[in-house]
């Protein structure tokens, strides 16, 4: 008896010929990352859970709902990571890295939580991210907002905006906190549970919440960025005035407190915002989050290490790519039909030269009809097709037809010979 399977709820095979969106990012952003100077970092799918529930946060909704946490044979808690900036920090300070001044790193991979699902929003998710360790200066926020800025450009996004904000530092904070309270503690009998819990445990999370109700109240809460101590208002006009000079464009959010709990200063958002609202992605419009976070690495066992850094939705930007008909294509540059018979062997051993010269061309293992070649190179879009006959192996020449797409060859069919075949299409 067979059995049927379906992919696990809110998990997506990533399948062709979406893939080419996938890889074009994913090439993109290696060249690009590298370029800037940081270097890829892959840590495990699996960490000790506590290692999210001290660094996101109790009550932040990743770690009161949304975490795979499980026991392993081990007796062990472990958690499928919901995001990456934890485990990179972790494996900063267990390799050392922290004793060094600066390090740049970035990351790419998928991260896994339990979420209601929507448009752009799954239960396994794919985060390209990139995190600068060792400095406060307000250099090194720009820097890392204008990687993601410059990269969001080189895959060819548009309308996407920079929402910035700052939360202070830990000292600003209890003054900070003290006035929300007072402003939502009048209202707290019409609140939620879920609400109301958040509002004695974490009160700065009531921004953030998603709830409806409570959005007017969020609205007219006092902002965080009139309670800035000295230090941290200086460092936001630094990052504000030196966005500005490396022109790129933003708008301030006092609302923009961030999912998770290690920030500190600087914080800010990617959104998508097309005009007219005709929107790919429905609300899950924020394709990057990030921001600063200079008291994490201290948390978790390491030294004094400001850091900041950002994590961007692939899954999102797919999407998007894909709305704006931005797939690279992928095609055979030479589809090469064979004979069946000895003369195949030859025909098999031309594709494999012509492949192993790093040029794309194909060939039917099935071989067959002529006629169901061409089918098939034509389904593959290939732009040449040849036939590796008698005649051809003979005279050491191919007869090569452009094949009828919209950008075929205008001088429809060519003779090549096998010694310059290889350098011939390489110049096509
Ligand atoms: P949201 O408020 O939409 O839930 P978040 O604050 O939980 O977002 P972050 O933890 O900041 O998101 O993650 C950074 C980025 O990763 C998001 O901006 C988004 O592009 C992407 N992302 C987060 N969760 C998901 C998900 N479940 N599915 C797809 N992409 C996601
Ligand atoms: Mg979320």
């Amino acid at each position: 008896m067979s059995q049927k399977f379906a992919a696990v709820k809110g998990m997506n095979d990533l399948l062709p010929p979406q893939i080419e969106t996938w890889q074009f990012l994913e090439r993109t952003a290696r060249e690009l990352f590298g370029t800037w100077g940081y270097s890829e970092v892959r840590t495990p799918i699996l960490e000790d859970t506590g290692l999210f529930v001290r660094s996101v946060g109790e009550v932040t909704d990743i770690v009161s709902k949304e975490m795979y946490t499980f026991t392993d044979k081990g007796d062990r808690s472990v958690t499928m990571r919901p995001e990456n900036t934890a485990p990179a920090v972790r494996a900063y300070i267990e390799h050392g890295f922290a004793q060094q001044p600066v390090t740049r790193w970035y990351y790419l991979g998928p991260m896994f939580r339990y979420e209601r699902m929507k448009t752009g929003r799954y239960r396994q998710f794919y985060q390209l991210g990139a995190e600068a360790y060792g400095s406060q200066d307000a250099s090194q926020d720009v820097e890392n907002i204008a990687l993601a800025w410059h990269f969001l450009k080189a895959v060819g996004v548009q309308h996407v905006t920079l929402h910035l904000n700052s939360l202070g530092d830990a000292a600003d904070r209890p003054k900070y906190l003290e006035a929300l309270k007072a402003h939502f503690a009048p209202h707290l009998a019409t609140f939620s549970d879920a609400a109301k819990d958040t509002f004695e445990r974490n009160t700065m999370r009531l921004l953030d919440t998603k709830e409806e109700a409570l959005k007017p109240l969020i609205e007219s809460a006092p902002r965080v960025g009139d309670f800035l101590g000295e230090a941290a208002a200086k460092h936001f006009d630094e990052v504000k005035a030196l966005l500005t000079t490396l022109g790129i464009p933003f708008v301030i959010d006092p609302k923009l407190v961030r999912g998770l709990d290690y920030y500190t200063r600087t914080t800010f958002e990617f959104i998508y915002e097309p005009p007219g609202g005709d929107n790919a992605l429905g609300t899950a419009g924020t394709v990057c989050g990030g921001g600063r976070y200079d008291n994490l690495v201290k948390e978790l066992g390491g030294p004094e290490k400001p850091a900041v850094g950002f994590a961007m939705g692939l899954d999102r930007l797919v999407l998007l790519l894909e709305s704006l008909g931005k797939r690279p294509e992928r095609r055979p540059l030479l589809f090469l039909a064979t004979m069946d018979g000895e003369l195949k062997a030859h025909a098999v051993k031309l594709v494999t030269e012509l492949r192993t010269q790093g040029l794309f061309v194909d060939f039917d293992p099935r071989g067959g009809k002529i006629k169901r070649q061409v089918e098939r190179a034509s389904t593959l879009k290939a732009r040449y097709f040849g036939v590796y006959g008698e005649q051809e192996h003979q005279s050491r020449t191919l007869k090569l037809k452009a094949m009828d797409l919209p950008d075929g060859d205008p001088n429809k069919e060519v003779q090549v010979g096998l010694d310059t075949l290889a350098d011939w299409l390489r110049a096509r």
